[in-house]
């Protein structure tokens, strides 16, 4: 496969500079963060790509919606404007705005888990796991083996395990509180769930009586990805099949951040109206703020309803998930793995196959990412054992599945060149490999480590 750029379906009118550090100075700044990338400041950073979420760049359309901010504290136009957004493209009775994805989840959560519960998904990311366990609940994952398997070329490794799942539901009957389907599923390397199995899912959930609810983050991008692959919906347009995955789930939480292209927002909503959809909004009035701004500005919310319609189009999509085909081409060719076939949001290095030598005690994934800062000022991070792998009964460091370095690419902000510059940069890193060194943790948190902890190379 030869590396193809898609055109921007945009032109620029407002850019932001990049300040290019020495190799020297990027060595004292990882060193000063304690070397983990989220105490890096972000003026130190070439190419940011830590993250794809809140990161996007708005459209002309959206920063003029901005001015129609209606800052009311009840009822404000920009709210019933989103609504009629969200029941068009969701077709669900009650949707609720918060601030962030994990917002959603601290509203939605306690309803349905408490001490002793479990709750099956796809796989959780990482702050849905965590409000599964802030919850009293256990959170386990049930993807597809060839999730685990980057140079399989299977078009949705993030599919749920159908057979396992079935298991699952009788091992653990009576105490399930809740079924979670992520879209495109993050940590499996932004890889798409079909249809057909969103489908399966919601047959068997429907027929044990559990709520099935829908993280959906990235479900433009996923329907994008069912579109090009699921050989039944090929004619169907992107809207039409964002709205059946809505309607095979009760519930969703989504983070804005993403698929939405804003810097702050997140969605929650019920399929039927309710008692669930009064508690949703009870939870919301004392953790966000009253159920018409749910912890946002008006502007902020007009932004979002333009943002979830220029998110579905269907050539930003063609643009955005190009990009990331791209620069996977480019990899392919200098024969450095990746989960392929590439996802969603971003790419997901293969760090074990890159450093073998590092054990996963070491963090090969935070050892890449590393190098790649002091390389070329480009920061990524970790999804592998120093994200994932840590036990939560014994606090005990565990072999995760995947040794990612995940490069995740912000909508409508980098250009040809800099991808070209990401794949240069692993080029160069690839030739000294087995030179990198792993590192160790000299202070962590609790819970959600990777963004707190303190590292130290491994002499
Ligand atoms: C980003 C994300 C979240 C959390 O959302 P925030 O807006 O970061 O709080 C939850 N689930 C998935 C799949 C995500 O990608």
């Amino acid at each position: 496969m030869a590396a193809k750029y898609v055109m921007e379906p945009f032109r620029i009118k407002m850019v932001e500079p990049i300040r290019l550090l020495s190799r020297q100075e990027r060595e004292k700044a990882i060193s000063r963060a304690h070397y983990n990338l989220f105490y890096l400041k972000s003026e130190d950073v070439a190419i940011d790509l830590l993250s794809d979420s809140g990161s996007n760049a708005m459209s002309s359309a959206q920063w003029a919606g901005m001015m129609l901010g209606d800052e009311s504290y009840a009822g404000s136009s920009n709210y019933y404007r989103l609504m009629e957004v969200t029941t068009k493209l969701f077709g669900y009775d009650y949707v609720q705005p918060v601030h962030q994805g994990r917002a959603a989840e601290k509203v939605l959560f306690p309803l349905l888990l408490s001490e002793g519960k479990v709750a099956i998904s796809n796989m959780f990311f990482d702050t849905t796991r965590a409000h599964v366990e802030l919850a009293g609940g256990r959170a386990i994952d049930c993807v597809v083996p060839e999730a685990r398997i980057t140079q399989s070329r299977a078009p949705f490794k993030g599919n749920m395990d159908i057979e396992r799942f079935k298991l699952l539901l009788e091992e653990y009957k009576g105490r399930i509180g809740v079924v979670v389907m992520t879209v495109t599923n993050n940590s499996a390397g932004g890889q798409p769930v079909s249809l057909e199995n969103l489908r399966q899912v919601s047959e068997l959930c429907k027929e044990h009586a559990l709520p099935l609810s829908l993280d959906a983050a990235r479900f433009a991008e996923n329907a994008y990805f069912i579109k090009q692959r699921e050989e039944e919906y090929k004619n169907r347009s992107i809207e039409e099949i964002v709205y059946e995955m809505f309607q095979l789930c009760d519930y969703f939480t989504m983070s804005a951040k993403k698929d939405a292209i804003l810097n702050m927002g997140g969605l929650v909503g019920a399929r039927v109206d309710g008692e669930m959809a009064l508690s949703i909004k009870a939870n919301t009035i004392s953790f966000e703020g009253f159920s018409s701004y749910g912890g946002l500005a008006g502007r902020d919310l007009e932004a979002m309803a333009i943002g979830l319609l220029e998110g579905v189009q269907e050539d930003q999509l063609r643009y955005r998930i190009g990009q990331v085909e791209y620069l996977s081409a480019l990899l392919e060719e200098a024969g450095i793995a990746h989960q392929t076939p590439a996802g969603g949001h971003g790419l997901f290095i293969d760090a074990k196959a890159l450093l073998p030598h590092i054990p996963y005690y070491e963090f090969p994934g935070q050892a890449l990412a590393i190098e790649l800062y002091k390389e070329a000022g480009i920061r990524g991070c970790d999804v592998g054992s120093y994200m994932m792998g840590n036990d939560p009964d014994t606090r005990k460091q565990m072999e995760a599945e995947f040794e990612f370095t995940r490069l995740a690419i912000p909508r409508r902000v980098y250009t040809q060149s800099h991808l070209d510059l990401i794949a240069q940069a692993l080029i160069e890193i690839k030739k000294r490999a087995d030179r990198i060194k792993g590192y160790r943790i000299v202070w962590e948190p609790p819970i959600l480590r990777h963004f707190q902890a303190h590292l130290a190379p491994v002499e």
